[in-house]
């Protein structure tokens, strides 16, 4: 069976698009720290959009990792993050990707709010959030919002060209953990398959993505994961990012990436967790589960969100204060049943 959209799912798609109208300038954003399927999805609708006369820039309040840089390699100029309030207070939209939520887009969140036009919103979260109205194309079910955009292009007819495949791809090989997560559904690999017709090499996604870190990358895992503690009868295990370890190999938080995988794949492990130190005395944590546990449920007692098998906070206080909150909340949690319900 090849990938077809339901009607409901065609119409919302087209009355989303319908806010793209060429001439119009157009600003793409997603959440701080953007990750494979924010800036995944953006490489793709900004090429879609580019195809289709709308001027279109992304503004993202954080840099691009040096992994993800070559998804705008053939788009000199659309990343234009560095002047991110300049160029969203001359659009005419802003469309937010991967995210449904102004608290995470850091410091843009204030602009974005006063600005006064339409936020257009394509995201895949459980956890929802405050945005200034505009178009929505939204669904929890999908395994990454680059699935999403393949969607709203294939309801409008849109042409996916090698390049916008390579984006969407990128999004989705990075949101389902290289399709192994259990976000992965026939959907998803038929959307997949799609892609690779349009001209996209696995392979040389997957040396760009995961296979040209700097040296530090591996070195600042094997650190990290000697800081490993794993408690069997809850079924919890935590890894902490030593302070000032990021700065001394010289990397960034982005090759923190699946670094809680490790905690995570030991047997009997039901929630893993991953705590480093943020800027301006915040500790940010990252949840995975395995089996029934909620850890978006489970974040937002804390004021953050994501999804039911991976999700994310940010507290303030020490790194040991912000340890003793969650662990002894975690404990808690697990010990009920750990699904918020
Ligand atoms: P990661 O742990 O890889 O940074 O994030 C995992 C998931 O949790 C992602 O879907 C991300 O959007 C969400 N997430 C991470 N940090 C936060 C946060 O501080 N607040 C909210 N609401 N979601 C987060
Ligand atoms: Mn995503």
């Amino acid at each position: 069976m090849p990938f077809a959209l339901s009607p409901d799912r065609i119409a919302a798609a087209r009355a989303f698009a319908s806010a793209f109208v060429p001439g119009r300038r157009v600003c793409l954003t997603t959440h701080v720290n953007p990750d494979g399927d924010g800036l995944g999805s953006e490489a793709g609708l900004a090429h879609l959009l580019q195809s289709h006369g709308v001027d279109v820039v992304i503004t993202n309040p954080t840099p691009t990792p040096p992994r993800f840089a070559f998804l705008f390699d053939d788009m000199p100029g659309v990343d234009r993050s560095a002047e991110a309030i300049k160029e969203l207070r001359r659009a005419d939209l802003i469309t937010v990707l991967d995210i449904s939520d102004i608290g995470r887009l850091g410091m843009l969140g204030e602009t974005v709010r006063a600005r006064g036009v339409p936020a257009a919103c394509i995201d895949h979260h459980v956890s929802t959030g405050v945005l200034p109205d505009g178009p929505r194309y939204i669904d929890a079910g999908a395994a990454a919002t680059a699935e999403l955009v393949f969607e709203i292009a294939q309801a409008n007819g849109w042409h996916i060209s090698e390049a916008a495949a390579r984006g969407l791809y990128v999004g989705i090989v990075t949101d389902t953990g290289g399709f192994r997560f259990s976000n992965t559904r026939p959907r998803t690999l038929r959307i997949a398959a799609e892609l690779l017709e349009a001209g996209v090499d696995p392979e040389e996604i997957y040396l760009e993505v995961y296979a040209r870190a700097p040296e530090g990358r591996p070195r600042l895992l094997a650190e990290a994961l000697q800081t490993l503690v794993v408690e069997p009868e809850w079924g919890l295990a935590w890894v902490t990012v030593p302070p000032g370890a990021i700065e001394r190999y010289g990397v960034s938080t982005d090759d923190l990436d699946g670094v809680v995988e490790y905690p995570r794949s030991i047997e009997g492990i039901r929630m893993a967790l991953l705590f480093r130190e943020m800027s301006q005395g915040r500790v940010k944590v990252s949840l995975r589960s395995v089996g029934n546990v909620d850890v978006a449920a489970f974040a937002n007692q804390f004021g953050g969100g994501g999804h039911t098998k991976a999700a994310g906070i940010a507290l303030p206080g020490s790194l040991a204060e912000v340890q003793a909150t969650v662990l002894d909340a975690a404990r808690a949690y697990l010990g009920s049943g750990g699904n918020g319900r």
